[in-house]
């Protein structure tokens, strides 16, 4: 091999190996070979090669593969050695991009979340005889949730439950027990005042439950006082009579219920005030962590 050849040989040699191409070997003379299209592939050389006068052997196709994203761990380029190549690695991604991004943690829905989702209710027929939505009120972290039936004639021209006679009745009770009103969350079965203060039809209750499991779950109350048969029958799906399973203690999911006389029944009666008080002491012994 004369000199120029072997300089142009050399060259040839150190142009594939910047490209990365090694191991040649010799094809027979006489093989037929197409020259390669590197064209696309080549990066911008700052010298160019000596054209060819004989023919390169064809290097190994190379296609573009996009690399699969893989959980990797923080980019670490490593100790650069003088001429070494820099490790160019994409940023790692901290999830892989064929998954979904997680999630952000959903906490517990808060009540003005539920209000807002609850609109101006039309899910029901009590929706165009009511004047106002009676959501709820009270602590929105309270220990004791009271649940009544729906609201009546004040609570329907004020927005807010328990504001008329059952409630100043409801209100003293909550006192003789040492209660302050601010301090418990109190609402209903149905959000809207049922004609004539007549008992909530199933479609109605069927309608309007879902916002009061959510309004517990988002208060998470350690008891729930449900005030009446219509309380009883859609937070514990008891049927029986009020008066025979009143002042008993009941699950509801990790939370506990109790059942009472609804005030407004109190009211028809006087003399089963001192049912209603006994529960109530009941709630306070529950409260202070006296019975479980
Ligand atoms: N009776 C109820 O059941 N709820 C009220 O809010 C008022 C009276």
């Amino acid at each position: 091999m004369d000199d120029s050849t072997r300089k142009e040989l050399t060259a040839w040699l150190e142009f594939y190996q910047e490209l990365g191409i090694e191991g040649f070997y010799r094809r027979e003379p006489g093989a037929v070979v197409t020259p390669p299209s590197l064209e696309a592939a080549r990066p911008a050389q700052p010298a160019t090669p000596p054209a060819p006068k004989t023919i390169p052997p064809s290097a190994p196709a190379r296609v573009a593969v996009p690399p699969v994203p893989t959980r990797v761990a923080a980019p670490d380029a490593g100790p650069r050695t003088p001429g070494s190549r820099p490790l160019i690695r994409p940023p790692a991604p901290s999830f892989s991009l064929f998954e979904a991004a997680p999630a952000p943690k959903a906490g517990p829905e808060t009540l003005d979340q539920i209000r807002q989702d609850l609109g101006d209710c039309r899910r029901c027929k009590l929706a165009p005889t009511r004047k106002t939505i009676v959501f709820g009120e009270g602590n929105p972290h309270a220990e004791l949730v009271f649940i009544g039936e729906g609201p009546g004639a004040d609570e329907d021209e004020q927005g807010l439950p328990f504001v008329g006679r059952a409630g100043k009745l409801l209100n003293r009770m909550m006192q003789t027990v040492g209660l302050k009103r601010e301090d418990v969350y109190i609402c209903n079965v149905v959000k809207c005042r049922p004609p004539g203060n007549r008992t909530p039809e199933k479609d109605e209750v069927d309608s309007c439950s879902p916002f009061l499991y959510r309004q517990i779950e988002s208060i998470k109350p350690r008891l729930i006082c449900c005030l009446g048969a219509p309380a009883v029958r859609t937070v514990l799906g008891i049927k029986e009579g009020i008066t025979k399973i009143r002042g008993q203690f009941y699950d509801f999911g990790s939370t506990k219920a109790l059942a009472t006389v609804h005030p407004a029944y109190v009211l028809r009666n006087p003399r089963e005030e001192k049912i209603l008080r006994e529960d109530f002491e009941k709630i306070r012994d529950f409260l202070k962590g006296v019975t479980q």
